[in-house]
């Protein structure tokens, strides 16, 4: 019997995730995109990404976090080689309250380890820190970094082994109802079934869907020589501070430390320049200042911007898209950890129509897993 054919447009931790879940079902995938793979201009590009239960009071996503770990172990196991570094989490607030009380109650009332700090006992286990002006704070055991470079690279990989064609092509035009797309030089291309995964770029190729393309500024460092073995051992920082806080990324296995923030631009457009200028850098270490004493002896090695999709309230669109079609956007800050199981969710659902139905709600973090999703995937 020929397998049915699935055409993926968009070659990010998503859409590679998708081939991977559709080609081990039987389905003969072509994942299209614009750049050479991986692409340093997509969302999915970093060193490192961050995978952690604290998540405020949003309690689906932060279940959705013990399915995507055992996803992740889906895949080292795939794979043989695991690219994921425990780190613990560090929360400090400057206000009792707000975010990081919610996430300490909801992981709480879920039976996640969190530790209360008291914040003036900061510095002398992490000497990075200044505990001045902070109210709260809590440390998780779980939680850590995900190699996001190694990761992708490994993705292509392990999905043309599974038989995935890849192909460079610009879609400029999407036919859901017939499987069919057009590409920049007016060829067509259809198939059974359709994948958007486009990243920051789905405002363009989905113009109606409520997703705009926000522009997020990182900043890497070399900590000074002093500090360097205690950044490497520190948990992943997430300072969240009254007027904007930052987080920072530890410099494990010979990486970079990396800072950045999560104010939302929604103004920007992912054919623009990953540069960044001076001022976009400074506005992220102004931020780190005050908590990181001593920053100006930290060397910048890059400064660079990244896209994030984001939808008004940051929850996640996994949907049918017309009669042939699924969509797979608004990651906002948060998508990264969730590739691999949403590539199985998804995979999972265009095989069960009932199941399928129940995934947009589960996707936003609006609803308990369907049953047999966690069966299906794994
Ligand atoms: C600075 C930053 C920090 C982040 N930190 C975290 C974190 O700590 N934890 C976490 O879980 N998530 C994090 N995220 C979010 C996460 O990285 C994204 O949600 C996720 O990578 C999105 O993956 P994607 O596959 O949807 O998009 P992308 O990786 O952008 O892939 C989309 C692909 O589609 C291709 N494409 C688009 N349009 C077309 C077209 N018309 N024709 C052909 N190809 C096309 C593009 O070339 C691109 O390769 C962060 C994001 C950023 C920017």
């Amino acid at each position: 019997m020929t397998p049915p054919t699935a055409l993926i447009i968009g070659g990010g931790v998503m859409g590679l995730s998708a081939a991977r879940g559709l080609a081990r079902q039987g389905w003969r995938v072509t994942l299209l995109d614009q750049d050479p793979l991986p692409n340093p201009r997509g969302s999915s590009h970093d060193q490192h990404r961050l995978i952690r239960h604290a998540y405020g009071a949003e309690q689906g996503y932060m279940a959705m976090v013990d399915q995507a770990f055992l996803a992740w172990d889906r895949l080292w196991a795939e794979l043989g080689a695991c690219h994921y570094l425990p780190t613990g989490v560090l929360a400090v607030a400057e206000a009792p309250g707000g975010w990081l009380a919610a996430s300490r109650a909801a992981l709480r009332q879920a039976g996640h380890a969190v530790a209360d700090l008291a914040p003036d006992t900061l510095p002398a286990r992490l000497p990075m820190l200044t505990a001045a002006g902070l109210a709260d704070a809590f440390h998780t055991p779980a939680g850590g970094v995900l190699l996001a470079d190694r990761i992708l690279a490994s993705l292509v990989r392990l999905c043309a082994g599974l038989g995935v064609s890849f192909r460079q092509a610009r879609v400029v035009a999407l036919d859901p109802e017939q499987g069919r797309v057009r590409l920049v030089d007016g060829s067509t291309l259809a198939a059974d079934l359709l994948v958007v995964a486009a990243g920051p770029w789905l405002p363009r190729l989905l113009p109606a869907r409520p997703v705009r393309a926000s522009r997020q500024v990182v900043v890497m460092l070399q900590p000074p020589a002093a500090l360097q073995a205690a950044w490497v051992a520190a948990p992943m920082l997430l300072d969240l501070a009254n007027d904007g806080g930052f987080y920072a990324v530890p410099p494990v296995a010979g990486t970079s430390l990396k800072l950045g923030d999560h104010r939302f631009a929604p103004d920007g457009d992912a054919e623009e320049t990953r540069d960044a200028s001076p001022a976009e850098a400074e506005a992220i270490l102004a931020l780190a200042r005050r908590r990181l004493p001593g920053l100006e002896h930290y060397r910048v090695l890059e400064a660079r911007a990244c896209y994030y999709d984001v939808t008004a309230d940051e929850r996640f669109i996994l949907a049918p898209l017309g009669g042939r079609g699924w969509v797979m956007g608004g990651f906002s800050g948060h998508g990264f950890k969730f590739g691999p199981l949403l590539g199985e969710a998804l995979a999972a659902a265009v095989a069960d129509p009932a199941l399928g139905a129940l995934l947009p709600a589960w996707a936003a973090g609006l609803a308990p897993p369907p049953p047999g999703l966690l069966a299906s995937g794994a």
